[in-house]
């Protein structure tokens, strides 16, 4: 196995006594660099310094345009180390951490751009309504480890551009590319207009429950963003949260497998399987799923897993030790109950959390690999005899971030995907988004609206002022 040295880690001098967090390499399993492991009592007096520096950065929309603007410059001047250190803790290949710090400049030069409509409404009354905004106040932005940067501009780019302040909570594993991020943005960003938080639980906890937060963006696993939505509950915090996804991709008996097989193993098994969106399982009419499975397989064995600093590599490993015993326990059981390993099916023989690509048949449909979320680089592929079949077995689970149809006629795979109890189908192709649309699941996928001026209303409420017609301003 190649190495490749990775960037100098963060490493602020520890106050004397003042608790760390060790951060793991996935690729060897070892630690090596430490974060801040902050006391949930330092929160009160973030929020408060949050709070004091909502109202000038909340009074003047053309000075928020122009630092969102320097943001994303500083973001991109310091994108050789934020990608180096992203695949240092994440475990992601070198090329798919620099298109997350591409992603995260991408986001806060989009929402910089942005700006409330005021809409004035006439109902034919001697009196008319205007609409304006305003922003909300301090809002806790709590992050997984999966997309740590590209999740964190994801919530606190258009928060910020709506006139609010952030306080923005990375998971415990992946905290370092998040506070040299925040040490980037501290040098454009008026103080107090987003600071970054780092420690184990319950910080995120105290976070969400913080009397001071006005609204609490959270992305993460189902059973989290319940305890989040009840947690914001007590303060009555605005919430929106981005759960998980089982999506399944269905084949028609047209589908041309040679052509859309790399674009379907890809939207399986990009950064190991560990997408909120990515492919979850895969339903192939039953006389093709022979040459499915086949064309799957041969790529899950031949696609070159290792360490992400290592520019010939692929697929990295499982970002962390809990993650990794979650995806061995999924398959474990599946093979236990009779599924086959067409490709795959253990954990490698080597340092660091690696876990074979895996391609399973046989599976049986109430295998927690089909019924769950594996989170990893693991891909149920299951035969259907009638369409109705595959279409009841998408939405059946309790997911509904997102579904996929492949076929050779667009326009019938379109038929198809109006029928996915989900937020967003794509036809032919899967995972991919434009930072323009919204991104919203159902069930329990997720609550509220992210992306575009979807998700810049959602840091907002309105204002509306109501005035008689003749004491108004002429009309336009
Ligand atoms: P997680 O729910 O364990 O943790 C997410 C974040 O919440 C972390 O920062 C964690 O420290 C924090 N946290 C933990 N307990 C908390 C509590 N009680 N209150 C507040 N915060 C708390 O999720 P994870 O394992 O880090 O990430 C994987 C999950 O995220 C998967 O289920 C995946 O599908 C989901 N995800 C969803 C999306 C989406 O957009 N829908 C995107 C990426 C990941």
């Amino acid at each position: 196995m190649r190495t490749t040295a990775g960037p100098p880690a963060p490493r602020p001098a520890p106050s004397h006594g003042a608790a760390r967090l060790a951060v793991v390499d996935p690729a060897t399993g070892e630690p090596f660099a430490d974060a801040p492991d902050e006391p949930p009592d330092r929160l009160d007096a973030v929020v408060e310094r949050a709070r004091r520096a909502w109202h000038d950065w909340r009074a003047d929309p053309g000075a928020r345009t122009t630092a969102l603007c320097a943001a994303a410059d500083a973001v991109e001047a310091a994108g050789d180390d934020l990608a180096r250190l992203l695949t240092r803790e994440q475990g992601k290949p070198l090329a798919e951490a620099h298109a997350e710090v591409t992603r995260t400049a991408a986001r806060l030069r989009l929402f910089a751009g942005l700006a409330p409509r005021v809409r004035r409404i006439d109902d034919g009354r001697p009196v008319h309504s205007e609409v304006r905004w305003r922003s909300l106040g301090p809002v806790a932005a709590i992050v997984p480890w999966n997309f740590p940067l590209q999740l964190a501009a994801a919530k606190f780019a258009p928060a910020l551009a709506a006139g609010n302040t952030v306080v923005l909570k990375p998971s415990p594993f992946t905290p370092l590319a998040t506070r040299l991020l925040g040490s980037v943005l501290a040098g454009v960003l008026p103080e107090g207009v987003l600071t970054v938080v780092t420690g184990r639980e319950p910080l995120g906890a105290r976070l969400a429950a913080h009397p001071g937060i006005r609204h609490v963006t959270f992305t993460g696993s189902v059973p989290t963003g319940r305890a989040v939505a009840a947690a914001a509950a007590a303060s009555l915090a605005r919430v929106t949260l981005e759960l998980g996804g089982n999506d399944a991709a269905i084949l028609l008996d047209d589908v041309d497998v040679d052509r859309i097989a790399d674009r379907l193993f890809w939207a399986a098994f990009r950064n190991c399987g560990q997408v909120c969106m990515a492919v979850k399982r895969v339903y192939v009419p039953a006389r093709l799923h022979a040459g499915v499975v086949e064309a799957l397989a041969h790529r899950a064995r031949t696609v070159p897993v290792g360490p992400g600093l290592d520019p010939d590599v692929r697929l990295g490993p499982v970002n962390n030790a809990p993650q990794l015993a979650r995806v061995e326990e999924v398959t474990r059981r599946a093979l236990a109950d009779g599924a086959r390993a067409a490709a795959g099916g253990r954990r490698l023989d080597r340092p660091g959390y690696f876990f074979a690509p895996t391609v399973l048949t046989h599976v049986p449909p109430d295998s927690p690999v089909v019924t769950g979320e594996q989170f990893g680089p693991v891909l149920p592929v299951l035969p259907y005899r009638r369409l109705d079949e595959a279409v009841e077995a998408a939405n059946g689970t309790g997911f509904g971030l997102g579904g996929s149809v492949w076929s050779a006629d667009p326009d019938r795979a379109a038929e198809v995907a109006d029928r996915l109890e989900c937020g967003t189908a794509w036809i032919n192709h899967h995972a991919e988004l434009s930072l323009a649309q919204p991104f919203a699941g159902v069930k329990d996928s997720g609550v509220g609206v992210t992306g575009g001026p979807w998700g810049f209303y959602g840091n907002l409420r309105p204002f509306v002022v109501h005035r008689p017609q003749e004491e108004g301003p002429g009309r336009p």
